[in-house]
Parts: structure tokens; sequence; C-alpha cells
């Protein structure tokens, strides 16, 4: 069996470092080159005009898996009032009529998500024992963690950092020597390395950035490839960026503690309920419930991430400027047709703003 997995984020050092622990080769998993304009490019090529950009770019992805042997497919599948239903089932057709014939294997992200993820991970290394596939699992998820630990620092040193960019080239190497790491210890070991690393980085004095949240749709808050690496661009104007969405949050929640009747969401929800009472989907009602927090919590702006007819987030969308809790919002609207010039202008536009009502209120 020959895996080919889509990107999502930092999922595939994961994905990787369970399977190398479980003692599969280089010829057993497949992942594709981190997205380009290509992968995009074949994704628009084979969906339908009006799917989601989550969508077109895993289609992409996983066609790059196939031309590089895949056999099985490993593919995201929900229960929720969303497209994310129909994503596997319409994709295994989509590439079975280009001649590719893989199989497809789901991870349900609705109900039973550790089981789902445990029962993948032993049927693709022939029935290991299950000590062996949980270890594995930890130190998988481990890394993903420490990079998220790593990543939160370096939202904060991207916004006062006097030379722009050493935050990123920091990040980038962090990257790199978690995905190589071989030992639980020797993560543990860089991610402190790493954020001393960031610590010394020559800061602005007496900075105070401006200070935006960044909410909306999983896949496109989280993956850089999907939302034109929104964070780094807003680290170069001197914002601070705050994300609630995370890769570790969802393990950890979704997979551990939902299952113990805990709901990291439950605040948000509540904060919603007074315009939106009831779940739309994807993360639509989340969107509108940490928009009204983070105006409460004296965030200077929120910026949302959506991909182009994703449904929950027009919702969402639609919900926002009604609410009584005063904060201005971008949103950001995703897919194949956004320009980063044009990104960039909108979100210097949106830092004025922020900055005038910052002086506005000091007075
Ligand atoms: S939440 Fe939106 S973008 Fe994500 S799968 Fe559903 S419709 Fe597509």
């Amino acid at each position: 069996m020959r895996v080919g997995i889509p990107h999502f984020g930092n999922v595939y050092i994961s994905v990787k470092a369970m399977a190398q622990k479980l003692g599969a080769s280089d010829r057993d998993l497949i992942i594709p080159l981190l997205m380009t304009q290509k992968t995009l490019d074949l994704g628009v090529k084979y969906s339908p005009t009006e799917a989601c950009l989550p969508y077109k770019l895993t289609l992409g992805n996983l066609i790059e898996a196939c031309e590089l042997g895949a056999d099985t497919l490993a593919q995201a599948r929900g229960t929720g009032i969303c497209r994310l239903g129909y994503y596997a089932k319409n994709q295994e057709q989509i590439l079975h009529d280009l001649g590719y014939d893989a199989h497809f294997i789901t991870i349900d992200v609705s109900h039973h998500k550790l089981a789902s993820i445990l029962q993948l991970i032993k049927g693709m290394c022939n029935n290991a024992p299950w000590p062996k596939i949980i270890s594995a699992f930890r130190f998988g998820i481990g890394k993903l963690f420490a990079l998220d630990k790593i990543e939160k620092v370096v939202q904060k040193v991207r916004a006062e950092e006097v030379e722009k960019g050493e935050a990123n080239q920091v990040y980038r190497e962090a990257i790199k020597a978690i995905d190589k790491a071989a030992e639980h210890k020797e993560v543990k070991r860089i991610t402190s390395e790493y954020i001393d690393k960031l610590s010394w980085i020559p800061k602005e004095e007496d900075a105070k950035p401006i200070k935006v949240s960044i909410v909306g749709e999983i896949y496109v808050v989280i993956e850089p490839f999907a939302n034109m690496d929104l964070e780094v661009e807003l680290g170069k104007l001197g914002v601070e960026v705050e994300r609630t969405m995370t890769l570790s949050r969802w393990v950890k929640y979704s997979l551990f503690l939902n299952p113990l009747g805990i709901d990291e969401w439950r605040d948000v929800h509540k904060a919603a309920m007074p315009y939106l009472k009831r779940d739309v989907g994807g993360d639509g009602w989340e969107s509108v419930g940490e928009k009204v927090l983070h105006a409460r919590e004296g965030y200077d702006g929120i910026i949302h991430v959506a991909p182009f007819t994703c449904m929950p987030e027009i919702v969402a969308q639609n919900i926002m400027p009604s609410t009584k809790e005063d904060i201005p919002v971008l949103t950001v609207l995703c897919d194949e047709q956004m320009a980063k010039p044009g990104m960039i202008t909108r979100l210097e536009a949106f830092v004025d703003l922020l900055k005038f009502r910052r002086k506005r209120r000091k007075r």
C-alpha cells in the first residue's frame, strides 16, 4: 500500500513522524511537495467551478500524490452541514475518471475521531501492535504541539522585530529541525532552542503593535498557501496576530477532551447566541462568536478568512456587521482568483484604519 496525503499546514510532519516510528519507508507514504500554483491549477481544472478552495487544493494535491505513485489516498470525511461530507466520494470519482486507480481511505472528523485515526493507522501498517501504534501516534502529535508552540512566539516577534523576516527565517529552520527529530526528547530540546533564538532577535523598543485576531474556516485559516501567507504579510506591517484555531488545539479537544464532555467552543457559542443560535456547518458559528468575544477582549481588529462559496462563512460574514460589539472586520475571500498584491493593498488599508482608530481612542 502506498498512501498519499494532501497538505494541511504542518500535518505532513506529524504523519511522517508516525510512519517512520512504525517502520514505514519513503515508498509507503507519499507526501506531495508543498503546494504550488501547479497544485491549484490542477485542482481548479478538475473540480466543479463552484467547489470551495479546500476541495480544489486537496484534489490538486491528491492528483500529485497519484503521479508520485500513491495507490491509496487519505482524505477527511464529516457529517456536518457542508460540503466536506462529499469531498472523498466526489474526488474519488474524479480521480477514477482521470484514470487513476486509487482507493480512498477516510478519516471521520465529525464523530469517533480518535478511533477513526487509530484504526486508519493500524490498517496502514500491517496491523502493528497497539502499544507501538499509540507510541508512534504520541510522537507524531508531539511534533504538532511543538510547532504550534514555536509559531505562537513567531506571531509576536514578527510584529516587533527590527529586521523584517528574521522570525520567519528562524521558524523555517525550526520546522526543518523538528521534521528531522527522531525522538521526543530531541523535539523538546529543539523547541526550547528555537524559542530562545526568537527571543534574541532585536525588537523595536516600546513596540505596541496593532493586535488582530484571525477567524474563519479552519483549512484556509491554517494552510498558508490557501491564505497567501496572510500572517507573514501582517507581520511585515507590524501587526501581531492571534488565532484560536491551531492543529494542536484541534487534536487536544477533538480527539481527547470533547469525548469527556469538555467543549472548547462553549464560550464562543454563548457569545454568538444573540445573533446565531445554531451550528451552520464548518466554522461559521465560531466565526460569529469569536468576533463578539474578541471585540470585548480589546483586539484592534478581526480578519475573517473564508473560502469563496463556503456556505457557513457566508452566513457568518452577513451576520458580523449587525452585532452590537463594535470592531472592524476585514473579510478575505480565498479562491483561485485571489492575487497577492490585491490582498496586501487591502491589508495595508485595514491596518491604517486600525491605527487611526487606536489614535482616536487615545485622544
Ligand atoms: S466549511 Fe466551507 S470551505 Fe470548508 S468544506 Fe465546508 S463549505 Fe467547504
